[in-house]
């Protein structure tokens, strides 16, 4: 664990009125090292620091921490859903076709909505939450050339 993050993450924990737990601490310190990774990746890499941690306990504290917004759930169509400590900015994400690898990518003009409906519907618009598609350095510079 990040010996410097750990007391940040308590405090995260505190103003989320939430008790501070080995386990939740273990699931912010390993989303903070390892932004957009699955539920199963999750386990693992807290099992690192807590081998007896239950599959159902990683399922809670994930629960926990994305309903207290201390956590930002993805959900790339057609992959498991993934899991990020960077909340509240309204940052999008890029994702490759291929093999999966997500990034981040700042709002296009820093504010929420971000993207101005061209109609509404009348509906109050809030958040515009954009998945661009394409292929990562990686795969491109495995792609055959032509
Ligand atoms: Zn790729
Ligand atoms: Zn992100």
């Amino acid at each position: 664990m990040l010996v410097g993050m750990a007391s940040d993450f308590e405090a995260q924990l505190r103003g989320a009125s939430l008790r501070v737990t080995r386990p939740r601490l273990a699931v912010l310190a390993a989303l903070h090292e390892h932004p957009h990774v699955d539920t199963d990746t999750v386990i693992s890499l807290v099992r690192a620091d807590l081998p007896r941690v239950s599959h159902q306990a990683v399922y809670d504290v994930l629960r926990a921490l994305t309903n207290a917004g201390l956590v930002r759930r993805i959900e790339p169509a057609g992959a498991p859903a993934r899991y990020e400590t960077r909340v509240g900015d309204n940052h999008h994400h890029v994702v490759c076709r291929s093999c999966g690898a997500i990034a981040d990518v700042d709002c296009a003009v820093g504010h929420a909505p971000c993207l101005t409906a061209s109609d509404d519907q009348g509906f109050l618009v809030e958040e515009a939450e954009v998945t661009y598609w394409g292929t990562c350095p990686d795969c491109a510079s495995r792609r055959p050339t032509p």
